[in-house]
């Protein structure tokens, strides 16, 4: 990039926001996913939306490729510069402008990390429900760019379930709103639920107003084993079809259920064909009698043993295990890939043993665990990414894992978003009609084609 465009990109946000130098642009070349990495010309960091509105507006007519950046925790690619251009990194729009109790909104910029929210709304006795592995770290703009989703899911939805209105920056450099603080809002295209998951391809987001809920007055959690998989498979579905929600509903398999015990010494059995770990939230007379209900269909499933937490002590462990499973699969190798293949929660069991046999097949290590309430499984692979040949093994495998859960009637994708890693099955998902729609929205609203160039649906 030019002397003279760094220049002016200085003078707009300030001399120390635009880096140049080589040992920074290295920190901003890769994100989460392993596999991908690529410098960016220049990292700016904007203050407020008027900067990001100049940045754009000059990237637009110089039609440098922009690539909007919160945390870089995305498990998709979704941050990585491939063509090179501008990294433009939101940590620095990172005020909460407003919590509403009256409306129970908060309204925050892109840069606040979610837990930070959290702390803040659950003085007023309120809750921001989405929750990611990594809500210490990640921040709102990309949690609401990735429609990230997290352990409560099941109960309380993902990001765009709380996504009221957002102000957002244009590739063109043009700034609009959507949405706002009304609960019935039907007026015009849902332009919030687009940009919502958008990834970064359609705009900049630089302020989000989001729907809080009450916090929960009790909890309470169980952790129930099984040496039978289907056991495990018929207590999800038949929780839920006798109509109790909780908030999570967790499974990990026996690679993963080993793998935990080995690193983190909770006291989970190493034979275990599944695990499950169950937490109902609410107030305390109907949390009583959720939990009672609960224990009677793991029972009636043939559950091998139940342990229900009677402390915060005993939660505390039992989450332990659960928090434990991507670090101690992580540990096995150099290289770990997160993946989420999601399918309807009754194929559960199907999709657990299709990845076995897959692992089997290519003789790859996976660990799966996830969200099973809502299908959402985390087939996690542990390799190393310097060795080609077992590499070739690991991306059949992959892509067999997302075929299946397509054949399944799943999605690609049940948080972690798509960016370039699922970029190759788009197609299956979403046939050659679903995929001209959205390229066409893409060159609408992004006709030179700047923004997160290549991600998500691919060049336009
Ligand atoms: C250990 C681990 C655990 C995880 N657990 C979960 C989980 O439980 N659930 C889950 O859903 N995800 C999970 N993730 C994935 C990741 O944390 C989420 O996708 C998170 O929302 C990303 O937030 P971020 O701030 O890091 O965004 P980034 O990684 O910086 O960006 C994500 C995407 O959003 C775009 N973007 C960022 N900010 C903006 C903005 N202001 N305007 C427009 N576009 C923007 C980027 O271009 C990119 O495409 C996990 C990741 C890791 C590494």
């Amino acid at each position: 990039m030019n002397n003279n465009l760094i220049a002016v990109f200085k003078k707009i946000v300030g001399e120390t926001y635009v880096l140049t130098s080589k040992e920074d642009l290295l920190s901003y070349g890769y994100d989460a996913t392993p596999g991908f990495f690529h410098l960016p010309a220049t990292v700016i960091i904007p203050e407020n939306t008027g900067q990001v509105s100049q940045v754009m507006a000059i990237a637009n007519k110089e039609k440098i490729p922009v690539y909007v950046r919160g945390a870089g925790t995305n498990l998709s690619a979704g941050t990585v510069p491939t063509q090179g251009g501008i990294v433009l990194l939101m940590t620095r729009m990172n005020r909460i402008i407003e919590v509403d109790t009256e409306n129970l909104v908060a309204v925050a910029e892109p840069g606040v990390v979610v837990s930070d929210l959290n702390k803040i709304v659950e003085q007023s006795g309120l809750i921001y429900p989405p929750d990611p592995g990594t809500v210490t770290t990640a921040t709102l703009g990309g949690t609401v760019a990735e429609n990230s989703g997290g352990l409560r899911g099941l109960k309380y939805g993902v990001t765009k379930h709380y996504v009221m209105g957002l102000e957002v920056v244009l590739a063109d450099g043009r700034i609009m709103n959507t949405g706002g603080k009304n609960v019935k809002d039907v007026a015009g295209y849902d332009l919030t639920k687009l940009f919502t998951g958008a990834e970064g391809t359609l705009c900049v987001i630089t302020k989000i107003i989001v729907k809080l809920v009450p916090a929960p007055e009790t909890r309470k959690s169980m952790m129930a084993i099984f040496n039978n998989l289907d056991n495990a498979g018929n207590s999800i579905a038949s929780i839920i079809a006798n109509k109790i929600i909780p908030a999570t509903l967790e499974i990990m398999d026996n690679a993963t259920i080993r793998t935990v015990e080995d690193y983190a010494h909770v006291g989970l059995p190493v034979n275990a064909e599944a695990v499950l770990l169950i937490e109902v939230d609410g107030i305390p007379a109907v949390v009583e009698k959720e939990a009672a209900k609960v224990l009677e269909v793991l029972k009636a499933n043939k559950a091998d043993e139940i342990r229900v937490a009677k402390d915060t002590a005993d939660r505390d462990k039992i989450w332990a295990a659960r928090r434990a499973a991507l670090p101690a699969l992580a540990k096995l190798r150099p290289t770990t890939f997160v993946e989420d293949a999601t399918v309807p929660r009754s194929k559960v069991p199907d999709m657990i043993r299709a990845i076995n046999e897959i692992a089997a097949k290519y003789k790859v290590r996976i660990g799966t665990f996830g969200h099973a309430g809502d299908g959402n499984m985390h087939p996690t692979l542990v390799c190393d990414i310097r060795d080609k040949e077992e590499m070739e093994r690991v991306y059949k495998a992959m892509d067999e894992i997302f075929a299946t859960a397509i054949k399944l009637g799943g999605t690609l994708s049940g948080e972690h978003g798509i960016g370039l890693g699922k970029l190759r099955y788009m197609e299956d998902q979403f046939g050659p009609v679903g995929m001209e729609v959205m390229r066409t929205i893409k060159k609408a609203l992004d006709p030179n084609g700047i923004l997160n160039p290549g991600k998500l649906v691919g060049e336009c």
